[in-house]
């Protein structure tokens, strides 16, 4: 199974990559973390991409794409990959249906969560870590995980923000690029829209509402996946 997964920084795209990952048994490969990774093991790729990231800005194509492309000629990907993360634009978008073509690839879904840009930064910028476990869910603009005055509504432990949810600055910036329906991550999505509408409904295109929380998203996603 090829699946692209599409979602604004924001979303909750993380959490719904890894129960998709699981259910098709396939690796789910995020440019962002082949990326950090690259700058934490200090590579030339690394030193390449961080200014890039830092200021919220898309590594260029010359180096993502290729980039992209040889990670899904390795041997785990024989079988299918979730990509999470690529294409962010309409030329690596193109790009990669070309290579595809190219090596007889079939994609087979993409994914898209829908999310309001403001609902989006809010998420983003609410959200608060619990210093005991990452996976304490706590937001200060979400109802339902509303933390317990300034701690942790799960175990009463206290809360810190992580930089990059506060850089009101990058995540514009981010966000200026993936509702982009020029040439940005919108314009990807249709795309490939355009590609399913003539070619009898290949690749599938899902969309699901990304406004509910965590456990309604995910059972959208699964019924549509096994409709
Ligand atoms: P993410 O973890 O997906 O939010 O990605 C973090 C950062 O990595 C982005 O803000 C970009 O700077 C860079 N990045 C991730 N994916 C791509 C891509 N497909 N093309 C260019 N840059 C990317």
């Amino acid at each position: 199974m090829k699946i692209l997964f599409f979602g604004p920084n924001g979303s909750g795209k993380g959490t719904q990559g890894a129960i998709i990952k699981d259910k098709f048994g396939i690796p789910h490969i995020e440019t962002g973390v082949i990326f950090r990774d690259n700058i934490s093991r200090g590579t030339e790729l690394g030193k390449k991409a961080k200014g890039y990231i830092d200021r919220g800005e898309l590594v260029p194509d010359e180096i993502t794409i290729p980039m992209i492309l040889s990670r899904l000629k390795e041997d785990d990907c024989k079988n299918g990959w979730l990509l999470d993360g690529f294409p962010r634009n309409l030329a690596q978008a193109k790009a990669l249906y070309e290579a595809l073509n190219k090596e007889g690839i079939t994609l087979d879904i993409v994914i898209e969560i829908l999310l309001d840009r403001q609902i989006a930064k809010n998420r983003i910028m609410g959200r608060r870590l619990c210093v005991n476990d990452n996976n304490h869910p706590n937001n200060i603009f979400i109802d339902a995980i509303k933390p317990n005055g300034d701690k942790c509504r799960v175990c009463g432990g206290d809360l810190k923000t992580r930089d990059d949810d506060q850089d009101e600055e990058a995540i514009d910036q981010r966000h200026n690029i993936y509702y982009d329906d020029k040439t940005g991550t919108m314009a990807a999505i249709n795309f490939f829209k355009e590609i399913s509408a003539k070619n009898g409904g290949v690749p599938k295109i899902i969309s699901v509402d990304g406004t509910p929380g965590v456990k309604e998203v995910t059972a959208d996603l699964l019924s549509k996946l096994e409709a």
